[in-house]
């Protein structure tokens, strides 16, 4: 991929001769320069045979305009870079999240090609403007031939002209780069669960599996008691504040990675812990926001006892991480089974 790109605009004159065709692609479609747009040029131009520029060339068979909903339907991303809110409403992600992570990632990628190109018109631009002083330079040292003025003129007004060309190609890079960090800033959000802003199961999922296969790993899986109950009695909105209290309180114990896990339900991942230690960790939670009495804000009714369930397991050597967290499941099913409010955890032995 990235020998493509260098390809295709990776030499000074390839550069500007495709900056002017995705130029042309945007007068042609009547779409403003913005870097979304830019973008999306980029790939259809200097991918011809790419399944953009097919899917293109079949909407605009016969002369038709593209949209700006056509563009978002086939980049995925709005004008304004940002992409649709991954999160469903468990805050669990659902399957469209993939593919607009490599929506989100091929969007990366073409930035850099379109940050690329406009650094070699910009250099192409300052090299220009430079030979044009010189030359006037040299034609006013040479004295007071009558046409020499006008030359001068001339070459200053071309020299303003490649000024703002510059002007508006930084502008543009600019532009690029706030792109990118909103690009940055909406992958971080596809592993954030906004309720609680704790690292979704996703984040989780991927830290696990990114550790070291010989780590000492373990895990919890937490899950609120009777939490239907507590939607029932004071509604939605009061469940969020406890999902949120939950996930606070976990959180502000150092140590582990906390994630929300599911709706109601946590999951830890303990680097280096063992599993008595762990457990002890998740207790001292447990008891902690069991020996809270949270009321309802607006009308001071008390809500009761919140407590959680919880399953522990330390990973066996050769163990993968399906089977860890499954044995963490059981665990925490055991937990329920024996009445709740506790942590229960897995034998260490297979
Ligand atoms: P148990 O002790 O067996 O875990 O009982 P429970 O009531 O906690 O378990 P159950 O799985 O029956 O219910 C979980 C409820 O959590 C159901 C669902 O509506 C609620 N829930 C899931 N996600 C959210 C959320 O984001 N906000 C709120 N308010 N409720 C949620
Ligand atoms: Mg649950
Ligand atoms: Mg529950």
């Amino acid at each position: 991929m990235m020998a493509s790109r260098a390809v295709d605009i990776g030499q000074a004159n390839g550069g500007d001769r495709l900056f002017a065709r995705i130029g042309a692609f945007l007068a042609a479609h009547r779409l403003s320069p913005d870097p979304a747009h830019y973008a999306f040029a980029y790939e259809v131009v200097a991918n011809a045979t790419g399944l953009v520029a097919q899917r293109v060339a079949e909407l605009t068979d016969g002369g038709v305009r593209l949209t700006s909903q056509d563009i978002a339907s086939l980049g995925g991303v709005s004008v304004a870079g940002t992409p649709v809110d991954p999160a469903d409403d468990d805050g669990t992600m659902s399957g469209d999240v993939d593919v607009q992570q490599a929506l989100l990632d091929r969007m990366m990628f073409q930035l850099d090609g379109f940050g690329d190109a406009m650094r070699i018109v910009h250099a192409e631009a300052n090299d220009f403007g430079r030979d044009l002083q010189r030359s006037a330079d040299t034609m006013r040292d040479m004295g007071a031939e009558a046409g020499i003025e006008a030359i001068t003129q001339l070459t200053a007004d071309m020299i303003g002209r490649v000024q703002l060309a510059e002007a508006r190609l930084d502008t543009a890079l600019r532009e690029t780069e706030e792109l990118r960090t909103a690009l940055d800033e909406a992958r971080g959000s596809a592993r954030t669960d906004p309720l609680t802003d704790l690292p979704n199961r996703r984040a989780f999922d991927e830290t696990f599996a990114a550790l070291h296969r010989d780590t000492p790993v373990t895990v919890a899986i937490c899950d609120i008691d009777h939490f239907k109950q507590v939607n029932d009695n004071f509604g939605h909105a009061v469940g969020d504040r406890v999902i949120r209290m939950v996930a606070q309180t976990l959180a502000s114990e150092k140590g582990m990675m906390v994630a929300r896990y599911g709706g109601e339900e946590f999951a830890l991942l303990f680097e280096n812990v063992r599993l008595d230690d762990a457990a002890q960790i998740v207790e001292r939670v447990r008891r902690t926001i069991s020996e809270r009495r949270p009321r309802v804000r607006e009308t001071g009714e008390s809500i009761g006892t919140i407590s959680f369930s919880a399953g522990v397991a330390e990973g066996r050597v050769g163990e993968g991480r399906a089977a860890l967290m499954a044995r963490a499941d059981a665990a925490l099913y055991r937990a329920k089974d024996q009445g709740r409010a506790r942590t229960i955890t897995s034998d260490t032995t297979p």
